[in-house]
């Protein structure tokens, strides 16, 4: 329980103590003088005043954030001392002016005694060390002096002087315990029994100052539990609260004893390491344990009957003596994480500072994305699309992003980041937008264009006004001839999560007019039975095989393969990527319709397309 509320009152209780003594002490000299005990008592209050300089050292010395778990212990244990002291002090000046009982001195001194003892009890109740001896330190010698008497009186003096000790002992015990209670649900998480956030946080902080001092290393082991939200969503918030606590139980089990484990949150838990003089024996402890806890974690869990799987992944970072901040080490442990889980989750990583560059990176881009649009930052460049008389049919709009800060960023840079913050949905508006009102432009200069493909993030399918968003650019820029050029890039690799939504909103969209191309065809899973089952008017054959088919006979059959099933289908095939006279040649004999690459020309700026487009007609 010696957390940092316990030091802290403590702490307080310090000047308390002080003014308490030095403010009564000084009636005392009075008292003294007046009855010429004055020696004694002039030697007891320079104890008191010498006391109260070292108690007010010992109260300007603690600072809980910035003290190593050494050095906390050592200023209790003088923070102690000097409370003993201090009691003993109040005993001798009772046992002095007892002996006064001609001038009635005894009785203040009785009162002196009594009332330094509830001080006692009330100031020291935090720690059962320290106000157990000092109330028997203070009472002792008052039940002595009322048995000493002798008399009756004495006697019952002495009863009820026992049982006030008592009542002091019950009284500050109880308020121990009341402590104790407060203080572990503030420092547990209730469901696990585990430290909690707040609790951790701090106690990272203590060891983080611990290790600068001793100039060692040590660890941070984030783990979060993979696709735990379906677990609550599926089986109920209770089987998955009973989850975590197999889980900790886990943990708890396989850490070494002097790591600690905390609950962050949610299925969020953090462990640290032991104290390593040698940074990379430091990474390799870390490593393993991690390893031996994903292999524990995975166990299976049985819970009701019910037979459950769980992966997790952990995240790494390495505490050094330098850094002094606690949460910069989770954060870091945090970032080490996501990517475990950007990688397809159940692993470990180790926090590094390429990681840091690319988060930070990310971030940046993030915050860039922002303004883009309405900066004018985003252009379409058009790659040609071409038969197989090398006739220009179609096009490939392909977004461009060019901001001042961070020069030309590549789509596979932003198009995820747009996805995951939402603003896929605002770009992708502007781009078809765009996209649109080119088409437009180009039927009125009069070119013979059949198609022209955007692509479409799945985020876009799946958002609730996409349908209605199309529709109202399609009535506001294109007639109905226009909307059947159009062609909607899908992806297949994302199609498998909900793949009766997206048919849905597919046949919405197709009854526009507009049509449907499956994008880097031969790269997502199962293609045979998504090729059954989707809308869809064209696939584009990824430029992975394309790129292969001079020299890898493997490719080639896979081609051919993908061609022959695209007909099959009633199917159009586009093959991109196409970069070579053989490529094409290949492609052109196995009955492909249509061809995009560097072999033609790369994707355009608009009047650079057009000027190409111009060229070639004329
Ligand atoms: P994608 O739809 O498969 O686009 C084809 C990519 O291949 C383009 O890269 C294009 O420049 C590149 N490419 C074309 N011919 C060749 C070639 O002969 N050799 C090689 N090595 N590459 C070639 P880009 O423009 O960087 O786009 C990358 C991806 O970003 C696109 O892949 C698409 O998935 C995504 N993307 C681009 N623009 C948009 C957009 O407006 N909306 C959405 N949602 N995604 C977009
Ligand atoms: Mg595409
Ligand atoms: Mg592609």
């Amino acid at each position: 329980m010696r957390d940092k509320r316990f030091y802290s009152f403590l702490h307080r209780q310090i000047p308390v103590m002080m003014v308490l003594s030095l403010f009564p002490g000084l009636g005392y000299i009075f008292l003294s003088w007046l009855h010429d005990i004055h020696v004694p008592a002039l030697i007891w209050y320079s104890l008191i005043v010498v006391n109260s300089i070292w108690g007010y050292r010992i109260y300007k010395k603690f600072n809980f954030e910035e003290m190593s778990k050494q050095s906390r212990e050592s200023w209790y244990r003088e923070m102690s001392y000097f409370f003993y002291a201090f009691f003993l002090l109040w005993a001798i000046i009772f046992i002095i002016y007892v002996k006064h009982d001609t001038y009635n001195l005894h009785y203040i001194a009785i009162f002196t005694e009594l009332g330094a003892s509830v001080v006692a009890a009330a100031l020291l109740f935090p720690d059962r060390k320290l106000f157990v001896p000092t109330i028997f330190i203070l009472m002792v010698p008052l039940i002595v002096y009322f048995f000493n008497i002798n008399d009756w009186y004495g006697y019952v003096l002495t009863i009820f002087a026992s049982i006030f000790t008592w009542v002091l002992l019950y009284a500050a015990n109880s308020s121990h315990n009341l402590l104790k209670t407060t203080s572990y649900q503030a420092s547990h998480d209730l469901l696990t029994g585990l430290y909690n956030r707040y609790f951790f946080i701090n106690s990272l902080q203590q060891m983080m100052n611990t290790l600068k001092e001793s100039n060692q290393y040590s660890y941070l082991l984030l783990i979060d539990l993979d696709h735990f939200k379906i677990i609550n969503d599926s089986l109920g918030h209770d089987v998955g609260d009973r989850i975590l606590q197999k889980v900790s139980t886990r943990l708890r089990k396989q850490i070494p004893v002097n790591n600690m484990v905390a609950r962050l949150g949610g299925d969020e838990f953090i462990i640290t390491g032991s104290e390593f003089n040698n940074k990379e024996q430091c990474r390799d402890e870390a490593v393993a344990l991690s390893n031996t806890l994903l292999n524990a974690l995975k166990q299976t869990y049985i819970i009701d009957l019910n037979h459950l799987y769980l992966s997790s992944s952990i995240g790494v970072s390495l505490i050094n003596p330098t850094n002094t901040n606690a949460n910069s080490f989770i954060k870091e442990a945090d970032i080490a994480m996501y990517e475990v889980k950007a990688k397809g989750r159940d692993g470990v990583f180790v926090f590094s500072d390429e990681m840091s560059k690319r988060v930070e990176k990310h971030l940046e881009i993030e915050q860039m994305l922002h303004f883009a649009i309405e900066k004018n930052e985003i252009t379409l460049h058009f790659q040609p699309q071409l038969n197989k008389d090398q006739k220009i049919i179609g096009v490939e709009a392909l977004a461009r992003w060019n901001n001042h800060k961070l020069g030309n960023i590549p789509p596979v840079d932003f198009i995820p980041i747009a996805e995951q913050t939402g603003i896929i949905i605002e770009l992708g508006n502007y781009i078809l937008k765009s996209a649109f009102t080119t088409l437009v432009d180009w039927e009125k200069k009069g070119y013979a264009l059949e198609q022209i493909s955007i692509n479409i993030s799945m985020r876009q399918i799946f958002h609730y006004n996409f349908i209605h968003d199309i529709t109202a650019l399609c009535e506001q820029y294109l007639d109905s001839s226009l909307r059947s050029k159009i062609i909607f890039e899908i992806t297949e690799t994302i199609v498998a999560e909900e793949i009766g939504k997206v048919i849905g909103v597919m046949r919405d969209i197709k009854k526009l007019g507009i049509r449907f191309s499956m994008d880097d065809f031969g790269t997502g899973y199962s293609s045979l039975s998504y090729l059954k089952q989707l809308p869809i008017d064209e696939i584009k054959i990824d430029r992975s095989f394309v790129n292969k088919l001079d020299h890898d006979k493997g490719d080639q059959e896979m081609v051919n393969t993908i061609l022959n099933m695209a007909k099959i289908f009633k199917l159009n095939i586009v093959a991109e990527g196409v970069e070579t006279e053989t490529q094409f040649n290949f492609l052109e004999q196995h009955n492909c319709d249509i061809f995009q690459g560097y072999y033609f020309s790369m994707p355009l700026e608009k009047d650079k397309f057009e000027a190409f487009y111009t060229q070639q007609a004329g």
